[in-house]
């Protein structure tokens, strides 16, 4: 049966430096729906400007346009033994979508959700770090603190939903990149061998 992981977690807060780590040591593939949609810039067609014009005021792609994507990707080859999901789901909207799709078409379920906390004050600082070195559009101070705030409202309430399903270990992400790795990576290996 395929392993899924929903790295859950406001943005800035690592997850997806740790899929990344992950990917390499586990070989399972990280699907990033930022990077997705920040791939679709390319395009020149209506949704790709629209999806634009969201990322840059930091708001939320609509569900059924992210779920589509999800679910295109997740029927990729290289999928076949599950995957890291970073950055989605953002919704109760979205996890209930992700759900029905595992259940519906891989026979399977979300396995793992490692949640990662950090302040809000760690996050903006993060973010707009993460501005300077990499110039993305939208890691300016306004639209940090909106990303955060979206979070808070429509992501959050995602550690409940999870919760009630057992599904949650929550990480004190605030500490180095190799200290939540070494919590990180044993629980994965334990998920992965029980596959
Ligand atoms: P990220 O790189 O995960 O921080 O995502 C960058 C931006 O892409 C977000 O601020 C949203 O505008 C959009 N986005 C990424 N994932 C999702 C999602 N699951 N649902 C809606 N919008 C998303």
């Amino acid at each position: 049966m395929p392993t899924y992981i929903v790295l859950l977690g406001p943005p800035g807060s690592g997850k997806g430096t740790q899929a990344k780590l992950i990917a390499k040591q586990f070989g399972l593939p990280q699907i990033s729906t930022g990077d997705l949609f920040r791939a679709l810039q390319t395009q020149d067609t209506d949704f790709a400007r629209k999806v634009r014009k969201i990322m840059d005021e930091g708001g939320l792609v609509p569900d059924a346009d992210t779920i589509e994507m999800v679910k295109a990707r997740l029927a990729e080859p290289d999928c076949k033994k599950g995957a890291m999901l970073d950055g989605f789901p953002r919704t109760v909207v979205q996890a209930q979508a992700l759900d029905k799709l595992l259940a519906d078409t891989f026979k399977s379920s979300v396995g793992l959700v490692p949640v990662f906390h950090v302040s809000r004050e760690e996050i903006i600082r993060r973010i707009l770090k993460r501005a300077a070195d990499e110039g993305r559009a939208d890691d300016t101070p306004e639209v940090a603190e909106k990303r955060y705030e979206v979070y808070r409202a429509n992501t959050e309430p995602l550690i409940e939903y999870y919760t009630a399903k057992g599904l949650v270990v929550t990480l004190d992400a605030s500490r180095t990149i190799d200290e939540v790795a070494a919590q990180l990576m044993p629980l994965v290996e334990k998920k992965l061998s029980k596959a």
